[in-house]
């Protein structure tokens, strides 16, 4: 459902969606124990996949007017789901690196975002943020930041799909100057936004366990449950977090949590760096999902998240970014490369966190954390259509034993040539449809000329 909001300019993408049909190349589905299809066909009809299979089994259809994608020489796959990210944050890329995480957060990027974010400096924040995803094929995100409205905005106008959440933290910040007001705020948010569009969910992020006070926590589960929409959080990112958590209610970050009852299905909880073993059986009973963001844990120095023990104990588990001040891009093709040899060096085993495994965090696994697993996530009748082309003609994908493995390890986002979202077309033979990318990278840089402390 679409309502008119008089904010928002008419979308970039606002052309009714065409009947679409791509054709060729190999389809990596993703729908649970199914092979890969060479030669593959599907059909789009409006916003959703209406068949996909082999071209020999699915006849060409006559009789109307159908725009096609070629994938000869290409991969077919889920657009990928970035769980985990601040996406106007492209704003602070390259702006404070190579510090211990207290004084990156404290002594640079919470001043920085206090003196210079804006509803304005959001906007094409996350604008930007969203040319990089669509050009190095994610097609949904997590996002949590504050002056949300603006990347609503900005998602709503790239044609993307999102879960996008109105920071709440105990201190003043961007938009809301009161911590008081934080949960008015938060609440208001999902009120303006929640019949908006199906492409958009609105939601709330606290920034965590130690920033909010018990108070703030339960209560943004409260009110995210009175909307029916996921409550995310950063979690045990650090050993500092866990201490302070300890210090001050006797319990680890995960039983804290459970303990003030946010631990559910509806829990999104990003890092989990120090989880230990208990906590994650806390995550495996209750539901509650865990992103791993290993780029953003590596910069930072904040440790290495236990993925193996994770994903043995079938806790839901997507994969992010995090912003791009601790990253420093939103490639998730780079993502899954860096969270499979993380794994495998930090247990001594090559064996663990195969490419599939990492595939399927990146799209149906991130889709089922955001509680989206029915919609997206995978190629498969009725499902809506978002949908990446992966091109193989380069010499870092040939020659080709494995798609799944050229994905993982070989592949990066500037192969991605077509990125369909919703069953439209955002990016076609690696030009984007909608946005001015040109445009949006020239306000980036006049805004980042004022950035400094
Ligand atoms: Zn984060």
């Amino acid at each position: 459902m679409k309502t008119n909001n008089p904010e928002l300019n008419p979308s970039r993408t606002s052309k009714t969606p065409v009947d679409l049909m791509i054709q060729g190349g190999t389809a990596v589905t993703m729908a649970p124990g199914q092979q890969p299809i060479t030669d593959a066909r599907i059909l789009i009809k409006e916003d959703r996949i209406i068949e996909i299979g082999p071209s020999a089994e699915i006849p060409i259809p006559q009789g109307f007017p159908i725009e096609t994608v070629d994938a000869r020489d290409a991969i077919i796959m889920p657009g990928l789901v970035n769980a985990h990210a601040h996406t106007a944050m492209t704003l602070f890329r390259g702006f404070a690196d190579d510090l211990p995480l207290k004084e990156w957060l404290f002594e640079r990027i919470f001043p920085a975002e206090a003196n210079f974010l804006s509803p304005e400096t959001v906007y094409w924040g996350a604008l930007l943020g969203c040319v990089e995803m669509i050009t190095s094929g994610t097609t949904c995100m997590a996002d949590g930041y504050f002056f949300q409205d603006q990347t609503v905005r900005a998602v709503h106008e790239s044609g993307l799909r999102g879960l996008l959440a109105q920071g709440i933290i105990d201190f003043p910040a961007p938009g809301v100057p009161d911590p008081k007001e934080n949960i008015r705020i938060g609440r208001d948010f999902l009120e303006k936004w929640h019949h908006f569009s199906d492409r958009i969910t609105p939601g709330l992020f606290c920034h965590s366990a130690v920033t909010c006070c018990e108070k703030t926590l339960r209560r943004s589960q409260e009110i995210s449950r009175e909307y029916g929409t996921p409550l995310q959080i950063h979690l045990s990112e650090t050993s500092m977090e866990v201490s302070e958590i300890l210090k001050a209610h006797g319990k680890r970050p995960a039983q804290y949590l459970d303990q003030l009852g946010l631990l559910d299905s509806h829990l999104i909880a990003a890092h989990g760096v120090h989880l230990d073993k208990t906590e994650l059986q806390c995550f495996r009973k209750k539901n509650a999902s865990i992103i791993h963001v290993p780029e953003s844990n590596m910069k930072l120095a904040s440790g290495i998240a236990p993925l193996e023990g994770i994903t043995a104990m079938g806790i839901k588990t997507g994969l992010g970014t995090d912003g791009c001040a601790s990253n420093n891009n939103l490639d998730l093709f780079g993502e899954m490369d860096t969270a499979a040899k993380l794994a495998k060096v930090s247990t001594g085993r090559s064996d663990v966190a195969k490419a599939y495994q990492m595939l399927k965090m990146a799209t149906l696994g991130g889709a089922a954390a955001l509680g989206l697993e029915k919609e997206t996530g995978s190629l498969e009748r009725g499902k809506k259509a978002d949908i990446i082309v992966v091109n193989l003609k380069s010499p870092h994908l040939c020659p080709l034993f494995d798609p799944v493995s050229a994905l993982v390890y070989s592949a990066d986002g500037s192969d991605v040539k077509d990125v369909i979202v919703d069953g439209v077309v955002l990016m076609k033979e690696g030009v984007l449809c909608a946005l001015d990318q040109d445009e949006i990278m020239a306000k980036v840089i006049e805004i980042s000329k004022k950035i400094r402390l």
